[in-house]
């Protein structure tokens, strides 16, 4: 098979194509013939060091695709049947060895292709939602980089739900890209200090919660336009990782709650894997979440993918095809 490896961490140049053996059907996993891989900023941690992985390894974490053999006592998954996963290390492969509980089956009418595309991003944007800070009609949001992948989806489930969207992005281009997605209020945050904007359109400190996953350039901001006893719900680094914060901080800033969430502990079982997943497959089943893939890369051009996120040039989803 073959797969990107990272034998040392760094830039997108140490991401390799590498020719590996297929992995063999072992107990409890299944075999899967990969259609389409996730690319996620995870997937750029990883590679980076910033966080810390074993090497070498496979990169990548999500994806989709057709079984091909199972293992020992696997049961709720045959040969032919179409899977997606994520969280699981190394998807940037044609042919990837998935354990069967991290494995949901695609429903008919979805294609392995949406379902790569929304299994880290959309499960993320599902839990932050509905989960971290269960939005209700009424309340004010801020999400930050909105025509990303989690962003774009994030602001459609939002929308959902009943709230009022604010959402930043990085280029006139992107401001359509949010704009589409649902928001009621996009500001292009290279261009004028999204603070000042949201205060000018909403008056002081109106936002509810923040789901800020840009991390270092914009957490102050974003503090000082909760209301008190807002949540500020900081969940990822795109520009960074946030500095420590003390206590007395979030006193300051009204009193409010600070969370820093990942997908793993909002999946903790398969009961809550399958309940997330099947709500979001549910959504896109019936036309209220709309998938956009950004771009399609071959396998062998990750690098490229992976310069194109970090360097804000992508919208939506990047998907790598073996
Ligand atoms: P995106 O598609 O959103 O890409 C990242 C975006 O961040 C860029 O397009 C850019 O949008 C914005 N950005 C702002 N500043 C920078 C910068 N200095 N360098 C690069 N990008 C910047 O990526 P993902 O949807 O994959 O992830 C979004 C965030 O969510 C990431 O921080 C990721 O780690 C986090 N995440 C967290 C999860 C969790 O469970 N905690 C799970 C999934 C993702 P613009 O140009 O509009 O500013």
């Amino acid at each position: 098979m073959n797969a990107i490896q990272v034998s040392r961490t760094g830039g997108p140049e140490v991401l390799e194509l590498v020719e590996l053996p297929d992995p063999e059907p072992s107990p409890g996993r299944i075999v899967v013939e990969v259609a389409a891989a996730g690319v996620n900023f995870i997937d750029t941690y990883q590679r980076s060091g910033l966080y810390p992985m074993d090497l070498p390894f496979v990169v990548g974490q999500e994806g989709a695709g057709t079984v091909v053999a199972v293992g020992e006592g696997v049961e709720g998954v045959q040969v032919g049947d179409v899977v997606a996963w994520t969280n699981v290390i190394g998807s940037y492969a044609s042919v990837h060895s998935v354990p069967e509980e991290q494995a949901i089956r695609v429903p008919d009418g979805i294609d392995a292709e949406t379902a790569a595309a929304v299994m880290l991003q959309g499960l993320t944007a599902e839990y932050l939602a509905t989960s971290t800070f269960p939005l209700q009609p009424g309340h004010r949001c801020l999400i930050h980089a909105g025509a990303g992948g989690v962003g774009r989806l994030l602001i459609q489930i939002a929308k959902l739900r009943g709230a009022e969207v604010f959402a930043t992005v990085g280029s006139p281009e992107k401001v359509e890209v949010a704009r589409s997605a649902g928001a009621d209020h996009v500001i292009d945050y290279r261009e004028q200090s999204f603070v000042e904007a949201i205060e000018a359109i909403a008056g002081p400190k109106p936002l509810d919660v923040v789901y800020d996953g840009v991390g270092a350039a914009t957490f102050e901001g974003g503090l000082r336009l909760l209301k008190p006893r807002g949540t500020m719900v900081t969940f990822g680094n795109a520009s960074g990782p946030v500095e420590p914060v003390a206590p007395l901080t979030l006193m300051r800033a009204g009193s409010v709650f600070l969370t820093r969430p990942t997908l793993g502990d909002y999946i903790r079982d398969r009961a809550e894997y399958e309940e997330r997943a099947a709500r979001l497959f549910g959504w896109i089943a019936d036309g209220s979440v709309e998938v956009l893939v950004g771009a399609r890369y071959p396998l062998a051009d990750a690098a490229e993918a992976h310069r194109a996120l970090e360097s804000r040039a992508t919208t939506g989803k990047l998907l790598l095809i073996p």
